[in-house]
């Protein structure tokens, strides 16, 4: 889970002014004078969106469904997000929003490429928040499709934004090697400080929304698979644990809660790894 720069603050306006330019047609009574009547409805839920993820009270946020000063219908907001950010005029906004995640990768996961935009509040349930350009956060198509419409109003349970969160503020992601003749490793959340109650909640919830576990153990399995020839070389098994705690040391380097940092120290700590049992773990 990794923090992501936040949209540019005038964002909202240049794809509002967008909105504006959409003609009527005979489908759309009066659109473009009611999308103009609604500018202030979302501006003011704009703020408001703004306001509670830097507080990061998002979990509190109303549902703001048929507001009275809002005159777009909930599907016209779908159409509005769906024909005019994904296609239409408004896509360099949604191209601008999926360029954010530093070096395209997803923010939920951080190991596959940004494909599309989440909805952070479900357009589902928080139709008038759709076309909020920060409620909208590159991701994955498989953190996308697990996560659908998830969402918590429970302050320990609410689901990382990459606009608003900092998960890296401590060491979250640790492993086990489970040893024996079909070895396997596994990931775990633990914070080892109590001022970090609420804060682990949050990231184990968050852990087994994005199915983070199955996922680090398919990448786990790759890299086990790859380095047994350079142990079976070395043999020798304070030259192995050597080798594996600078990996361990270098990644954490990089990044305390990527899961090769977990993996590496996991590796160099188990005796039975090291003397032998990094044999097991190559695939045929
Ligand atoms: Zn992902």
């Amino acid at each position: 889970m990794k923090s992501v720069k936040k949209p540019r603050n005038d964002i909202f306006d240049d794809l509002y002014e967008e909105f504006k330019l959409i003609r009527d047609d005979k489908r759309s009574f009066n659109r473009k004078y009611r999308i103009e009547e609604s500018e202030c409805f979302f501006r003011a839920i704009n703020k408001i969106y703004r306001l509670y993820g830097y507080l990061s009270i998002l979990y509190m946020i109303e549902n703001h469904d048929e507001f009275p000063t809002c005159k777009i219908m909930n599907k016209e907001i779908i159409d509005l997000y769906e024909n005019h950010i994904v296609r239409g005029r408004g896509r360099n906004i949604y191209d601008e929003l999926k360029s954010l995640p530093d070096i395209d990768l997803c923010p939920f996961c951080n190991n596959r490429p940004v494909a599309t935009l989440d909805h952070y509040l479900p357009k589902s349930n928080y139709t008038t928040y759709a076309i909020i350009p920060n409620n909208l956060v590159g991701c994955c198509e498989a953190c996308n499709t697990v996560k659908g419409n998830q969402f918590s109003n429970k302050a320990d349970e609410q689901l990382f934004h990459p606009y608003y969160d900092d998960f890296d503020a401590v060491r979250w992601l640790y492993a086990t090697v489970k040893e024996g003749d079909a070895p396997s490793i596994n990931f775990f959340v633990k914070i080892n400080d109590s001022l970090y109650v609420d804060l682990e909640k949050r990231v184990i919830k968050n852990f087994e929304v994005f199915n983070l576990n199955k996922l680090y153990c398919i990448l786990s399995a790759q890299e086990l698979s790859g380095i047994v020839g350079q142990l079976k070389r070395i043999n020798e098994r304070n030259k192995i644990k050597r080798l594996l705690w600078d990996r361990y040391d270098s990644e954490r380097q990089n990044d305390m809660n990527h899961w090769k940092t977990a993996l590496y120290e996991a590796l160099y700590k188990n005796d039975w790894y090291c003397s032998g049992g990094y044999m097991k773990f190559k695939r045929i």
